[in-house]
């Protein structure tokens, strides 16, 4: 049975705090979805003695152990090294994979440094995992040790060859030898301007404890909820399937994906389903708005352009906001907002013109109108709306929450929700 494992994350950059170990967060949340129990998370500095130490004590409490980092070709990378020693497995060359290397440098017409060789030795009796990304395979290695049978995974540091690596080699292994046919399926949802507290009560009673458990993850702006189903396999995708209907339609209008799906593409998905094209007019956003949109490929189908109008002057003379309105309301208002919206909407011959104005501070803030004080504007041919909201946070935040907020008026407005009243995350 493998019901624990134990994570190993390697490397000075992490003990050193240069790098968030975003590693085993991964892992941990992919293990527990999956249902596996995460007994503990070692981190080590690239020190022989302290990976023997963390690997050491990793096979006392686990069936399982996956590491990552310290498989790269330079002298401080020791994982291979270590494992062999402790395990008692000595090192051999794969021929395959050395030239493998060799190839790849070949490719892009550089010498090969003999030390990459080193990426080519493994411990004796080790499986290998292809990495498709860069030159570190993984590697698996199954031992018997004092307190059992141990399943061994090293594996990458850098977190994008890491993750299909463990998706594609790792988990498939783990669950088919997990040694029970019970399933544990899930699925996650997106959401967007609710706070965590007021989603877990909207959220209540979706899900009978006993076979599922949802839970909650918080990344700014957005939190994902996450159903996790466990039972045997017919039961369990029944049930994953209906809870999770059942869930996507009491988040409404707040759930704007189901999986690994940022806001941006939904916007693009949205804007193609009706044909609409956009316009942006940005102030305290300084085109985030814009960069976010175009992030996404095809964005030229329904993104026309947008003007970044940091000055009163600009906001005037590109996108034709009244003197009188920022004199009396201020660049920061409703009325202004709801003038650069039409204004940018009429000077791209767009369907949807939308706009964003606000106070990110650290400075700039009043009583009237404090450091966050963002409001939004939408124009379409026969309508216009505009509302302010009162953020919060650090410029950096305030100017991704507007964003945010910008991106989800044009979402919300595509699939007929109404624009909320207020925007929470905590
Ligand atoms: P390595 O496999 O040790 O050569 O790791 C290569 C790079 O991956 C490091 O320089 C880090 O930038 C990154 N990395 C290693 N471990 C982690 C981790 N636990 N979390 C996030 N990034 C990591
Ligand atoms: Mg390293």
């Amino acid at each position: 049975m493998i019901e624990k494992v134990a994570l190993i994350s390697t490397g000075d950059e992490l003990t050193t705090g240069r790098t968030v170990d975003t590693n085993a967060n991964f892992l941990a949340d992919r293990l527990f979805s999956a249902g596996f129990e995460v007994v503990a998370i070692l981190v080590v500095g690239d020190d022989r003695e302290r990976i023997a130490w963390a690997w050491r004590q990793a096979v006392d409490q686990a069936e399982v152990v996956i590491s990552t980092g310290g498989l790269g070709p330079t002298a401080d990378d020791l994982t291979t090294e270590t494992v062999a020693e402790v395990f008692g497995c000595p090192l051999f060359l794969d021929e395959a994979v050395a030239e493998g290397i060799r190839q790849r440098f070949a490719a892009m017409g550089r010498d090969m440094p003999l030390n990459n060789l080193k990426q080519a030795r493994f411990p004796r009796s080790a499986v290998i995992l292809p990495n498709q990304l860069g030159t570190a395979p993984g590697f698996r290695l199954d031992v018997d040790y004092q307190a059992g049978r141990r399943h061994l995974f090293a594996l990458p540091g850098v977190p994008r060859e890491m993750k299909p690596m463990f998706v594609d080699q790792v988990l498939p292994w783990l669950l088919e030898h997990r040694g029970s046919d019970i399933a544990y399926l899930s699925r996650v949802f997106q959401t967007f301007g609710i706070s965590e507290s007021a989603l877990d009560e909207l959220v209540a009673g979706v899900v009978p404890a006993e076979r599922g458990r949802l839970s909650f993850r918080a990344a700014f702006p957005q939190i994902s909820v996450r159903l996790t189903v466990h039972g045997p396999p017919e039961r369990a995708e029944r049930e994953v399937a209906e809870w999770g209907e059942r869930l996507r339609q009491r988040l409404g209008a707040y759930c704007y994906a189901e999986g690994d799906v940022s806001m941006e593409e939904v916007v693009g998905q949205e804007l193609r389903k009706t044909g609409w094209r956009l316009a942006v007019a940005e102030s305290c956003t300084g085109g985030l708005v814009g960069h976010r949109i175009t992030n996404v490929p095809g964005s030229s189908h329904y993104f026309l352009g947008g003007v970044v109008a940091y000055s009163n002057e600009a906001k005037k003379g590109f996108l034709g906001v009244q003197k009188e309105t920022l004199e009396r309301h201020g660049a920061v208002s409703v009325e202004t907002a709801q003038e650069m919206a039409v204004g940018v909407r009429e000077r791209f011959a767009a369907d949807l013109g939308l706009s964003v104005t606000g106070i990110a501070g650290p400075e700039g803030g009043s009583t009237e109108k404090p450091v966050g004080t963002v409001c939004f504007g939408l124009a379409t041919a026969t309508e216009t709306f505009a509302r302010r909201y009162q953020l919060w946070g650090t410029r950096e935040w305030i100017k991704l929450l507007a964003s945010q907020i910008a991106l989800d008026w044009v979402r919300r407005h595509a699939i007929g929700a109404g624009l909320p009243e207020t925007v929470r995350f905590r």
